[in-house]
């Protein structure tokens, strides 16, 4: 038995019923618990490397007969995964929460991006996909056209593993490609089982779209494969360093989404209550767990204290709990033993090296009381370091080019906020921001399936999900010419 699912619904659903014959993987069985209440969730057997090369093998094969197949039966197929996709949220986004600990909002939130990510690739079939080019012998067609990079290694982190699977998985098929999925072992289903289901139902061809659940080892060896062509990462920039090693050895194609640690800048004339409720939710919500959550809070000295002041207060209302069984919870748990002891030691050692706790820093098992740290400063972990914790680190500014310094000083550069009342303002400063997403009177946390969704620095290499980016990704460009009489050459001179 692959996959056992104790305790999901009174009578097993649509979902259910896929990972009754489940068969992920040949090796060891792993089985998974809640972070919210330590309940035994399923078990699920483990991928090996040679569960990998065979699913690369098969999805070399069976991908070129896909890249054959009309634009018309590409898009039908991804319209229907859509429509199935819709028709079981309610199943996916108990299993999403079970699995995660998320709240129910930030569920929806995945769930609604997912399916986006869906309907915007199911419209790429039908796009144009080259252009005629000038050339230099006007007697032959010369034309640059994009074919499909071949077999997609997809490797997704247990944080958003719906919406960050489905904005590789949806429009590398959509444009030709087969996809390996390796979502995190920690999010088996809404990262890996789900996506094999809906597919499966919506006519996807066999050996087009292979789930492997598994860690390190099974992802170094889906980068390593031969039979895999582009390697698509999200995840952190420690991970992402050593997939660019293995993969720029190999002179393979590698996309790195990497870890962030977002500055969110309030000027002084931003109206300070709509910015501390940005901010708090920036850096509160899903405990903290999101890539570009605001890591680093940069408040004009005349708004300081009232900002503080707001958060603190934002932050003792919350209540913590398991948001799979209670409504009213606005917050979960930390994801697992190891994550809460890092968040824990960058806040302690924060404050030990002089930084004020302002409220929090304390927690009851895996549930962390949200933080405000004040009195943070340059070189504290607070400062330097990712947290992916629900802490919010504030530094008081004196002028605009201060701030700009703050915000800029860190080696990520994945999203960033601006709060002023001035637009020209606010989008001057943001043009100076190094980070590949940011937003004026909004907070980071802000995706599209339109947009080139990426950062930069060491939030990763520049690859862009997204929009005409994935074009980009997921293509690559083939010039061709075309003569009326085959050419004859004067040779040897
Ligand atoms: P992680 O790097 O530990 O794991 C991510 C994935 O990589 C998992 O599937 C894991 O099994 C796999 N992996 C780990 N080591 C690997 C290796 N050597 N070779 C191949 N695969 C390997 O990250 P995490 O802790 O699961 O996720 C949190 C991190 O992801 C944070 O840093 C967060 O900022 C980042 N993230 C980035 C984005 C983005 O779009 N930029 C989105 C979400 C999360």
């Amino acid at each position: 038995m692959a996959a056992t699912a104790p305790e999901t619904t009174a009578t097993p659903g649509w979902l259910d019923t896929f990972l009754a014959s489940w068969r992920p993987g040949t090796g060891e069985p792993r089985e998974l618990h809640e972070p919210a209440t330590g309940r035994a969730l399923i078990t699920v057997s483990q991928a090996t490397p040679g569960d990998v090369a065979r699913a690369a093998a098969t999805a070399a094969q069976a991908q070129s007969a896909w890249a054959e197949t009309s634009y018309q039966e590409r898009a039908r197929i991804l319209r229907r995964a859509a429509e199935i996709y819709e028709a079981h949220r309610p199943e996916f986004g108990a299993w999403t929460q079970r699995e995660t600990g998320a709240h129910r909002d930030k569920m929806h939130h995945e769930q609604n991006f997912a399916v986006q990510e869906i309907h915007a690739a199911a419209t790429m079939p039908s796009q144009p996909y080259g252009e005629l080019v000038p050339s230099a012998q006007p007697e032959r067609l010369s034309m640059v056209r994009r074919i499909p990079v071949g077999v997609v290694g997809a490797i997704t982190p247990w944080n958003s593993p719906s919406v960050l699977g489905m904005r590789v998985v949806a429009p590398a098929l959509a444009l030709g490609n087969a996809v390996i999925l390796k979502p995190d072992p920690q999010t088996p289903i809404c990262g890996g089982a789900m996506f094999e289901a809906v597919f499966r139902e919506a006519g996807l061809p066999d050996g087009l779209l292979h789930v492997v659940v598994g860690g390190a080892e099974v992802g170094e060896a889906i980068v390593t494969d031969p039979n895999v062509h582009i390697v698509s990462f999200t995840g952190s920039t420690a991970a992402g360093r050593r997939v660019g090693e293995l993969a720029g050895r190999l002179i393979k194609k590698v996309s790195l989404e990497l870890g962030g640690n977002n500055a969110f800048v309030v000027l002084d004339d931003a109206d300070v209550e709509a910015a501390a409720s940005a901010g708090a939710y920036s850096s509160f919500q899903f405990q903290g767990q999101v890539c570009f959550a605001t890591g680093r809070h940069i408040v004009h000295r005349s708004l300081a204290g009232d900002y503080i002041e707001a958060l603190v207060e934002k932050a003792k209302r919350i209540k913590l709990g398991d948001p799979f069984r209670d409504e009213t919870v606005d917050l979960g748990p930390i994801v697992n033993e190891k994550q809460l002891a890092r968040v824990d030691g960058i806040v302690q050692r924060s404050v030990d090296g002089g930084a004020r706790l302002a409220v929090g820093g304390t927690h009851d098992g895996l549930f962390y009381r949200p933080t405000v740290l004040a009195d943070v400063t340059r070189g504290l972990p607070a400062w330097t370091d990712e947290i992916f914790g629900p802490v919010a680190p504030v530094v008081a500014f004196d002028t605009d080019e201060e701030a700009l310094a703050l915000a800029n000083d860190s080696d990520y550069g994945l999203a960033g906020g601006v709060y002023s009342h001035s637009i020209s303002r606010g989008l001057a400063f943001a043009r100076r921001i190094r980070a590949g997403m940011v937003h004026v009177n909004d907070q980071p946390i802000n995706d599209e399936a339109v947009i080139p969704f990426g950062g930069m620095g060491a939030s990763g290499n520049g690859s862009r999900f997204g929009g005409a980016a994935n074009w980009d990704e997921f293509t690559q460009w083939q010039w061709v010419t075309v003569r009326d009489e085959p050419k004859s050459f004067p040779y040897p001179y």
